[in-house]
């Protein structure tokens, strides 16, 4: 059947392009896509804009109008149907858009905030594209904001550019040409569009802005005549299944639903539908495909539109039984005879295994959940990126038998007893089971949060542990003895010494080496310049009092020791792996080493 539809597939009949927006925070993303979807809609000059399911589709009427002062657009001939815009931006929906391995987002808009060049989330977005292979255009936007700008909306935005001041003109130049050292220096060729010199070797960059609304006619534009000459193949029309899980929903009176982006082919009523669950393949029955009313509609008292069929490419919700389980971010299949049920349904969990088994986890880290692939991918990048490793991953609720895996932790390394929980339920009994183990649930639906969250945790947790380990921790040092300065010589000893290495804190355990290693006492206090201090440091010359060790007799100066002798921290292999553990950051690179010297003098493996 594959090989009937592939036949039947040609370049007459191509469907519109998935278009997705991504870019850093606060670059414009939704008032890009509010001004690409309202597009002259208002006015009614060109309608037929229809909001779909997670999506809305501009049809090429809309976008002509839309870019009726491009130059050389009116005459060119468009083949594709029109655009359909995902309408949330963002990693999550663009990772969500996967089907089979690679991304049903067709082309991509990467916005890039003019006044502020490529910015952490612009790589991220960055990377994403690269991996799956998607191409992009840059919208850099915010020229309005170049000073001295004089918007003019109504015209190609190449005349819009042309018609600046000198200054206005430098600035723009100037910023401009640094993204694009930006951008390869990311390892991408990137040109403005009306300097590209081959599309196939050059992404193009348009100038935008969403706020005056310019250079949007040119966006559009660029979409339609990239997706019509460089993806023709890949936009013809196929009778063959290919859907997306967009996301999972729950819609009173509808139970749980899945808004589907529907790419190729059809979805009919009835049909047997397949898809992933947190606990395996759904097999299902579609009981209803629905889209939104048009807006002018409202007052209808149906919230969707019903069909009995639905071709795409289009959003669509699906109601159906079962959904409460629903993996979003996979695509979904149809059987159409009863023996093809085992085979989706074994491909299916084929395509969610081959998308986690590509998550490289850590033997310690913490557990981590989340409501979607997509989410569970982003949230996985930014723990990447802030150096949290992470032992276990989930797609679903939090339930007891995560907590017990996670639990496992608790004999490794405890800080890393901890699930972090993206957009999902904690079910009651599965915290009650954390809280009676010591697992810790941190719970957010912004990743920020989670992460600011678990960091706080750390923290308070190393705090603690410092204070736990203070007395067992010991800092190595070399003291020696200044004669002039020997105020009392037993129970407690008080003379001035020199730092001649190390660090010397309160606490410290201090010993002779050349009286056989003599343990003198501990050290209860410094001072330095007559003034209390916690700890010296080496090159510093201070008086310290030490106190003999509970229950062994007083060390006497002058008959134990010298007053010639070198004094050093007694350290041991337990002292060592508690400063390692808990006072790594607190200890220079000159205090370890002499830690290595000191670890060879006592002896220790
Ligand atoms: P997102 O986080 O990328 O979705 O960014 P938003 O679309 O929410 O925009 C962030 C802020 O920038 C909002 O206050 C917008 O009004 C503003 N903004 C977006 N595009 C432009 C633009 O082209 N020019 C100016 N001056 N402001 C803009």
């Amino acid at each position: 059947r594959r090989v009937e539809n592939e036949k039947k597939r040609t370049v007459d009949n191509l469907r519109s392009p998935v278009v997705c927006v991504l870019g850093h925070v606060d670059t414009g993303k939704t008032k890009i896509l509010d001004k690409l979807r309202r597009t002259h809609v208002q006015d009614g000059e060109a309608g037929g804009i229809t909001q779909q399911i997670g999506a809305t589709n501009v049809p090429i009427d809309a976008i002509k109008e839309a870019a009726k002062f491009v130059k050389g657009f009116t005459e060119l001939a468009v083949r594709v149907p029109g655009l359909l815009l995902i309408d949330t931006p963002g990693h999550e929906s663009f990772s969500n858009l996967r089907s089979r391995g690679s991304s049903v987002c067709d082309i991509a808009i990467l916005v890039v905030d003019i006044m502020h060049g490529l910015e952490p989330q612009t790589l991220e977005s960055i990377k994403l594209l690269k991996a799956k292979n998607t191409p992009f255009i840059v919208a850099l936007n915010k020229i309005d904001r170049i000073y001295d700008w004089q918007p003019n909306a109504k015209r190609d935005v190449r005349d819009d550019v042309k018609g600046q001041s000198k200054l206005a003109m430098n600035e723009y130049t100037k910023r401009t040409n640094d993204v694009i050292v930006q951008f390869a220096e990311q390892g991408l060729n990137v040109a403005l569009f009306y300097k590209n010199p081959d599309p196939n070797e050059y992404m193009s960059m348009v100038p935008t802005s969403a706020a005056t609304g310019e250079g949007m006619g040119n966006l559009m534009a660029l979409i339609v005549e990239y997706s019509q000459s460089m993806l023709t193949k890949r936009l013809m029309y196929s009778n063959e299944l290919q859907a997306t899980v967009l996301e999972v929903k729950a819609i009173p009176g509808l139970g749980t639903t899945i808004d589907v982006i529907l790419i190729n082919g059809a979805l009919r009523e009835g049909d047997t539908l397949i898809l992933a669950g947190t606990e395996g393949p759904i097999v299902t029955q579609i009981r209803s495909l629905l889209t939104p009313q048009p807006m002018k509609e409202l007052r209808v008292k149906n919230t969707y539109i019903e069909y009995k069929e639905i071709k795409g490419s289009i959003g669509v919700k699906i109601a159906a039984k079962d959904l409460e389980k629903a993996i979003a971010g996979l695509n979904v299949s149809v059987a159409c005879q009863p023996d093809e049920v085992e085979f989706c349904r074994s491909e299916v969990a084929h395509e969610l295994k081959s998308a986690l088994s590509s998550i490289r986890l850590q033997e310690r880290g913490v557990f981590v959940q989340a409501s979607t692939l997509g989410s569970l991918e982003a949230l996985l990048e930014f723990l990447r990126t802030s150096s949290i490793p992470y032992s276990g991953i989930r797609i679903g609720p939090v339930v007891k038998r995560d907590v017990m895996k996670a639990s496992v932790m608790l004999e490794h390394d405890s800080q890393y007893a901890v699930i972090l929980a993206f957009d999902v339920k904690i079910e009651r009994d599965a915290q009650e089971l954390a809280d009676h183990l010591g697992v810790k649930i941190f719970h957010a639906d912004i990743i920020y949060h989670l992460f600011d969250q678990f960091m706080a945790y750390r923290d308070e947790l190393k705090a603690k542990k410092r204070e736990e380990f203070k007395h067992i921790a010991v800092f190595p040092c070399k003291l020696k003895i200044l004669p002039q300065f020997i105020f009392n010589t037993r129970d407690p000893i008080l003379v001035g010494v020199s730092v001649e290495a190390g660090t010397v804190c309160i606490g410290t355990p201090l010993c002779v080496p050349s009286k056989g290693f003599v343990e003198i006492g501990k050290v209860t206090s410094i001072e330095l310049n007559q003034k209390q201090v916690e700890k010296a440091t080496k090159g510093q010359e201070v008086s310290v009092k030490i106190e003999p060790i509970p229950g062994d007799s007083p060390k006497m100066l002058g008959r134990h020791f010298e007053e010639t002798d070198l004094m050093i921290s007694k350290i041991s292999r337990e002292s060592i792996d508690a400063c390692k553990e808990y006072f790594r950051n607190e200890l220079q690179k000159a205090d370890w080493q002499l830690m290595v010297e000191l670890k060879k003098l006592f002896q220790i493996m």
